[in-house]
């Protein structure tokens, strides 16, 4: 893979642009519900006889809400979480039948798993690799289950210094603290990820956590298993909203929410569409990955774009930008100062990461002494009496686009 580094004039950082530009509210959607989820313990005792099963029967429903989205959505960290949590809520029922030490060891196990599966990667809902992580953790289940039958687990807690075994809390200090572990084990895996299905595990293992430290407090554990299958609900949901509306490889939103803004623009807009100059060249000289670097460096550009706009990856190397509230000739200095800005960016392409296939190569088209600059053609239209509809609006930034191409190419046409 050939490795590449950015610097600019135009003060644009290096890095890729964030991928994951909407993290920030994914996290705050799961705050929230966890904030829900603890205050709904206040109206439990307060719930009218009709609906006292609620807090019996209302874990499972959020644990199969969670199981059915995440199976089509195809995430199998999700569904292995989900069956987690219904495996320790079924323990905490059959608690009466089932050995205080049995169900210790399952309060230890579960915030461990969930850690450990947010740690996981990402492998597909029915995938053969999620069904051997599924399996490994069965085993480890029923190696669990093994311990506490031939009584070698309780054997193991004799042993355990009796400051771990007993304190204040209904759970021993000892399960507490690896709660507290895993909890801070799936926020540091969500921080480096970063994803609304990482949100959902960080704070479905937090909610779980919280209910085990809740134990005594009545409902407490159901509830904040409800809560942490729920989050975990949203997260597949709001995982799915970002693969249908976001572009992945940039990190602007996708055609798709283009489509959703061309319904709902104001009377007065303008469109312009923008293409990467022989970008094939870039991909045939340099490498896909270059390409990609090179989209992603143009992208950052796009969405510092000024005038109230917003950029979209309209496909491969095509974006549109929309203007709402301007015209076409307002729009112009801002795509001007667009174009320039891209035009004047150098990508440093590092000598010792480039690959054979590169040295074979002729240079490219625009190898500077500093490194790779690319430019782009724009084309910009604007709703007028003749062009009322947005979609004929861009198809004449389209054209307008093709006229710049025909020009010479990094410039502006109308
Ligand atoms: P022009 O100046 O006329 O626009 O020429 P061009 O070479 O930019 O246009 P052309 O349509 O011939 O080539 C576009 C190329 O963009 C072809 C395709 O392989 C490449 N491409 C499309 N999407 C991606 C992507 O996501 N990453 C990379 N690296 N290349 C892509
Ligand atoms: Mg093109
Ligand atoms: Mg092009």
């Amino acid at each position: 893979m050939q490795a590449l580094t950015a610097s600019g004039r135009a003060g644009v950082p290096g890095s890729p642009p964030p991928l994951r530009n909407r993290g920030w509210l994914t996290g705050l959607v799961q705050l929230g519900l966890y904030l829900l989820g603890l205050g709904a313990l206040a109206f439990i005792p307060i719930l009218p006889p009709g609906l006292a099963g609620i807090p019996v029967f209302g874990p499972f429903l959020c644990i199969a809400v969670a199981v059915a989205l995440a199976i089509p959505f195809n995430r199998g960290r999700a569904v292995m979480a989900a069956c987690g949590l219904a495996f320790v809520y079924s323990l905490h029922l059959a608690r009466a039948f089932v050995s205080p030490h049995a169900f210790l060891l399952g309060a230890v196990l579960l915030p461990v798993d969930m850690a450990v599966i947010a740690a996981f990667r990402e492998r597909g809902a029915l995938s053969r690799h999620t069904l051997r992580q599924a399996l490994v953790l069965a085993l480890q289940v029923g190696f669990a289950a093994w311990l506490v039958s031939q009584g070698l687990w309780e054997a193991l807690l004799g042993k355990l210094p009796a400051a771990w075994i007993s304190g204040a809390h209904a759970l021993p200090p000892f399960v507490l603290g690896t709660v507290a572990v895993a909890g801070l084990a799936s926020a540091v895996v969500m921080w480096s990820r970063r994803t609304a299905i990482d949100a959902a595990l960080c704070s479905a293992v937090v909610a779980t956590a919280t209910g085990f430290w809740m134990i005594d407090i009545p409902h407490g554990l159901p509830v904040l298993l409800a809560t942490a299958a729920l989050g975990i609900a949203v997260g597949v949901l709001q995982d799915a909203h970002r693969f249908a509306f976001f572009d992945e490889l940039t990190g602007l939103p996708a055609r798709r929410a283009l489509e959703e803004r061309l319904l709902a623009l104001p009377d007065r807009f303008a469109i312009a569409m923008v293409d990467v100059d022989h970008f094939k060249r870039v991909n045939d000289d340099h490498g896909h990955d270059t390409g990609d670097q090179v989209l992603r460096m143009v992208a950052v550009h796009l969405s510092n774009v000024g005038g109230g706009a917003r950029a979209y990856r309209y496909g491969g190397e095509e974006f549109a930008i929309v203007f709402p509230g301007r015209s076409a000739r307002e729009a112009v200095p801002h795509l001007e100062a667009l174009r320039a800005a891209v035009a004047g960016y150098v990508l440093h392409l590092r000598a010792d990461a480039m690959s054979a296939a590169d040295v074979d190569r002729p240079r490219p088209r625009r190898r500077t002494a500093d490194g790779l600059t690319v430019t782009i053609s724009i084309g910009v239209a604007e709703r007028d009496p003749r062009l009322d509809q947005p979609d004929h609006v861009l198809r004449a930034a389209d054209q307008a686009l093709y006229r710049a191409k025909a020009r010479g190419r990094n410039r502006i046409s109308r």
